[in-house]
Parts: C-alpha cells; sequence; structure tokens
C-alpha cells in the first residue's frame, strides 16, 4: 500500500503529488502545519490540533474559511484509503500560490496538503534508556506558539546536537531557564512536583504537553507550569521529553549530567501509561526513528 497524499480536494499516491513552485508555502514558508497521530485508525487529540492549526493561521494572518470544518471529513476519508492501522498525518497549510513577493495579495486562495503515513514504530531502547540531551542558545524566531513551517533554525538546532552525539538540544532563554527542544516539550520532577515551562510564546502549546496535564490534573499529580532554571533540570529527579511523534521518552543526561539515576523514573512511567494502548505496544517491539514533528 503506497502512502497517500490530498493536494486541494485531491487523493492520489504520495509520490505523484505536486504543489506549484510560486506556491508561498515554498517560497516563503508562509503557512502552518501539524503532525497528527492515528491509533488504530482513530486520530489522537483531533480537536486539540484543529484548535492550534486555527489559532497558528490566525497568528500568521491567514484566513481558513471553512477549511478546519472540511478537514475531519478528509482526514477518515485519508485513513480509509491508506489502509494503515497507526497513521501518521500531516497537515501543512501555506498561503497559496503567487508572483514572489513579500506582500501577499488579500483575495489568495489556501493551499491544503495532507499526508498519510504508516507511523515509525518508535526505537524502544530509547523508552527503556532515555535520551542523551545537550543545550543551546535560542535562535528561533520569538512567535514560538504559531505552528509554522519555518523550521530552520529548530532543523539547525537538531541537526549541531546529531552531529555532537546527542538525541537533541534544549533551547535556553536569556534567564538561562530551559524552554524547549527542537521539536518537542520538556517535563522535569522537581522534588516531587512535575513541572514544565509556561505556554508564554516562548514554546509551543504541544497536544502531548497538554494531555500530560490532563493526566497530571485528573491522577492528582502535584504539577505547575512554571519556569524551570538549567540548574534545576539537572538536579531533578526526573525529565522527559514530549511530542506527537515520541510521545514521551526520558531523559538520561542534559550535557553529560545524570538526571536523577539516569533510568526512567516512576512519573514517567505512570504518565506513559496513560496513552493509547498502541503507543504502550511499541514497548515490546525494536525499531526505527520516529518521523520528525
Ligand atoms: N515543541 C516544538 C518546537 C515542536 O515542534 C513540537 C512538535 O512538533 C512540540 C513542541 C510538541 O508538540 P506536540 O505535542 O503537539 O506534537
Amino acid at each position: 500500500m503506497p502512502d497517500i497524499a490530498y493536494v486541494n480536494g485531491t487523493f492520489g499516491d504520495l509520490a505523484d503529488a505536486v504543489i506549484s513552485i510560486e506556491d508561498r508555502g515554498f517560497q516563503f514558508a508562509d503557512g502552518v502545519y501539524e503532525v497528527i497521530v492515528a491509533h488504530e485508525r482513530r486520530p489522537f487529540l483531533l480537536d486539540d490540533h484543529l484548535a492550534r492549526l486555527e489559532q497558528s493561521a490566525d497568528g500568521i494572518d491567514l484566513p481558513l474559511g471553512g477549511i478546519v470544518g472540511d478537514l475531519p471529513s478528509i482526514i477518515n476519508e485519508g485513513i480509509r484509503r491508506c489502509g494503515y492501522t497507526d497513521i501518521t498525518i500531516y497537515v501543512q497549510i501555506t498561503r497559496g500560490v503567487a508572483s514572489r513577493e513579500h506582500a501577499y495579495p488579500s483575495d489568495m486562495t489556501p493551499s491544503i496538503v495532507l499526508t498519510f503515513k504508516r507511523k515509525p514504530v518508535s526505537d524502544s531502547s530509547l523508552r527503556k534508556n532515555g535520551v542523551e540531551l545537550t543545550t543551546t542558545t535560542d535562535i528561533r524566531w520569538s512567535l514560538c506558539s504559531i505552528k509554522s513551517i519555518a523550521l530552520l533554525a529548530n532543523v539547525m538546532i537538531k541537526n549541531d546536537a546529531r552531529k555532537r552525539g546527542f538525541y537533541d538540544a534544549i533551547v535556553l532563554s536569556e534567564e538561562n531557564d530551559v524552554l524547549e527542544t527542537s521539536c518537542a516539550n520538556l517535563f522535569a520532577v522537581c522534588d516531587g512536583v512535575l513541572r514544565t515551562p509556561p505556554a508564554d510564546g516562548r514554546i509551543l502549546h504541544g497536544m502531548t504537553r497538554g494531555f500530560i496535564l490532563d493526566v497530571a490534573r485528573k491522577e492528582r499529580i502535584p504539577h505547575e507550569e512554571r519556569a524551570i532554571s538549567l540548574d534545576a533540570l539537572i538536579a531533578a529527579e526526573e525529565a522527559f521529553i514530549t511530542s506527537t511523534s515520541i510521545d514521551i521518552l526520558p531523559v538520561k543526561c542534559v550535557d553529560g549530567h545524570k538526571i536523577g539515576t539516569g533510568v526512567p523514573g516512576s512519573t514517567t512511567r505512570r504518565l506513559l501509561s496513560h496513552f493509547p494502548a498502541s503507543v504502550l505496544a511499541e514497548e515490546q517491539t525494536p525499531c526505527a526513528n520516529p518521523q520528525s514533528p
């Protein structure tokens, strides 16, 4: 079964999908996106993803009209056509096609692209052993709550970390607080309290982050959205990163400093147990790298 794409109203094989060179997404990264996972063919946190897509589009003055209302049925049709059980669904909306000028016409028709791919099975050894992170200064733009397709800074951060032998890098604020990694949110357990940096525009308010905070509320796990200094992270009992593609990955060490005992802690494992069954089943299965969020 080939991976499939939806481009402006038409489904087809991903390999055959085309978009104009004059699309502003290609020329200016002028667009927004979401990555959604379907577990056993059911999209996880779909309403939340669609709400964030609307907020992101609003944030770049991209009117969506009725597009978001149409997306659930397009997504269901894509799930039906691709035939996979666990699916990574990529949704990208750009401002559309126009002659290349920074200022855009007021009457543009957005380009809508979705892709449907088999969700890669996560590397269970990362979940079991945790990941090694480094730290970096913030070279991103200042509107990090917008899920923009302009990801060059994030790409550079991740690749620089990889070249230096780390899984990813944590972006530090000017005050030396930890914000998030190139493509995941960050949590720590500090003095028994689950803590994550506030969604104050310097991080993306991740859907997985929101899910974890909901679980913490329901399970009465003490938690707070509060700044975490680099020193507090290094002294934490546990730390983990979250995103749609990786769910939860424990952090083993940061710049060589072991976090807690260096193995996934009880809060991390407890939170993981609340994810859909197919995420937990991956624990049993070895394998490949997750797709980029
Ligand atoms: N932070 C950044 C910069 C991201 O790119 C992502 C995912 O793409 C996240 C956090 C996690 O967000 P979510 O849980 O919605 O996948």
